[in-house]
């Protein structure tokens, strides 16, 4: 059967493409290996509002939102001690959103499939298929081969079909890292919000570095649900031989830590899992975008912006994936030639100049000495302030104090806090 358009890969990329291009009256095929679309995805649980109301503006009417953020935390977290940032905005923010994936998906699967995609899971594409000319004409899943003028990988993170085509390398360490995390239920919602200080139906994104991951690279989040929270945490892959805890344990650990205990208490558990995630941003892009036949949109594509504290994939995703299907719509054949339309619409968004903006965070980021620096050293500065004893210190006491105690020089913070000033 030969179709205009296969998809690989029913997450936000490949379903806003899908969605776009079946609107247009493109016959479009969507292949998902899970049993439903977002079965396979994991994410730590916030969706920015802001493009989407470019690309996917049909979300204001009719997507599932469990609470609009209002509230943003930062802690950084040693065993016994915190200093937390938090940022508020006190009138009806509604720029960026919580929401368990597999909902969102779903609802995007449902918009696809309204518009006459035809999604088919619970099927493996084991192979991009070129014709003798090299060009890209189909997929392979099994013996079964489906033709296409145009194919769209948007497989996510691991892209393995992609590294089979020969066009990227075996994802390297330093590209991912795995987050793993636990959904905890509230018996009432009031609860969740009482204890994380929140109005009702307000949201909130934590994000926690230091302790979480033993004080290397990657960090914990907690988002709120409607009457549940995600908390996770995150640790790049090249790091994962120097961990004490295993890597599934280090949730429990985060959720034991008196800091957090109290917070979850008597909250039970409603799902865990684990995913890796892209943390090398336009770094581990593939050299093109787009090939004779093919469109790379999504994780598979890089396209993920990741700065310690913010996350952003799935507005990334949405708008690579509706991009890549106005290329479609505009080329007149599927040569190279004439989808290369596709990165000038990457250039002329935000979706390349933000990633470029940002290349340099992935390296700062994976920066060993940096979490363990800051979180140790600020945690015992502020402590150092605030506790009154003989001494009423000033910050800069405090600073001192905390630097002969954590054996950390002032001078080497300061120079990693304007690294981190100008590169996240
Ligand atoms: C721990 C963690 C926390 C995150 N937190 C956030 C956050 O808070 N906010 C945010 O915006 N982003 C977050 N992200 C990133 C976000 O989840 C991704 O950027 C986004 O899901 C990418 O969408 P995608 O469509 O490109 O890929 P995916 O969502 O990964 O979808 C790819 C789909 O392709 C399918 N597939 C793969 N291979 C095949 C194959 N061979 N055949 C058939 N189907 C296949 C998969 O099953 C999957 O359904 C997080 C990620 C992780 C891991």
């Amino acid at each position: 059967m030969k179709y205009d358009v296969v998809v690989v890969g029913a997450g936000p990329a490949g379903l806003a493409a899908a969605y776009k291009l079946a609107s247009a009256g493109f016959k479009v095929l969507v292949l998902e290996r899970g049993r439903e679309p977002g079965a396979k995805e994991l994410y730590g649980g916030r969706i920015y509002a802001y493009w989407l109301d470019r690309f996917l503006p049909e979300f204001r009417k009719d997507a599932p939102v469990d609470r609009w953020v209002r509230k943003e935390r930062v802690t950084l977290l040693t065993e016994n001690k915190a200093l937390t940032v938090e940022s508020a905005v006190l009138e009806k923010e509604r720029s960026s959103f919580v929401v368990p994936l597999v909902s969102f998906v779903s609802w995007m699967a449902k918009l696809a499939q309204n518009t006459g995609a035809k999604i088919v899971t619970e099927v493996t594409v084991d192979a991009l298929v070129r014709d003798e000319k090299g060009r890209f004409v189909g997929v392979q899943s099994g013996s079964d081969m489906v033709q296409a003028d145009f194919i769209i990988d948007a497989e996510g993170v691991n892209r393995l079909l992609l590294e089979r085509a020969g066009i990227v390398k075996k994802l390297e360490p330093h590209y991912v890292a795995v987050g793993v995390k636990e959904v905890l239920k509230f018996e009432n919602k009031k609860v969740l919000e009482e204890r994380l200080g929140l109005d009702e139906d307000e949201g909130l994104a934590w994000a926690i570095a230091g302790y979480p991951t033993e004080y290397l690279p990657g960090g914990g989040f907690i988002y709120t649900y409607k009457d549940s929270l995600a908390l996770g945490v995150v640790v790049y892959l090249k790091n994962w031989e120097k961990l004490r805890t295993p890597v599934y344990d280090l949730v429990e650990r985060l959720r034991l830590h008196p800091y957090i205990a109290s917070l979850v208490k008597g909250a039970t558990l409603q799902e865990y899992g684990g995913h890796m995630t892209p943390v090398a941003g336009i770094n581990m892009a593939p050299p093109r975008f787009y090939y004779d036949g093919l469109l790379i949109a999504g994780d598979a594509a890089g396209f993920l912006l990741h700065t310690g504290v913010l996350i952003r994939g799935v507005d990334f995703a949405i708008a690579s994936g509706v991009l890549a299907a106005e290329a479609i719509k505009e080329a007149k054949s599927p040569s190279a030639e004439d989808l290369s339309v596709y990165e000038k619409k990457l250039r002329t968004s935000f979706i390349l100049p933000q990633l470029e903006k940002f290349r340099g965070a992935d390296k700062l980021l994976g920066d060993e000495a940096l979490f363990k620096d800051l979180a140790v050293f600020s945690t015992e500065a502020a402590y150092r302030y605030f506790n009154i004893d003989d001494e009423h210190r000033t910050l800069l006491e405090a600073a001192r104090e905390a630097s002969k105690k954590t054996g950390i020089s002032i001078l080497k913070i300061m120079i990693n806090m304007l690294r981190a000033v100008r590169s996240l």
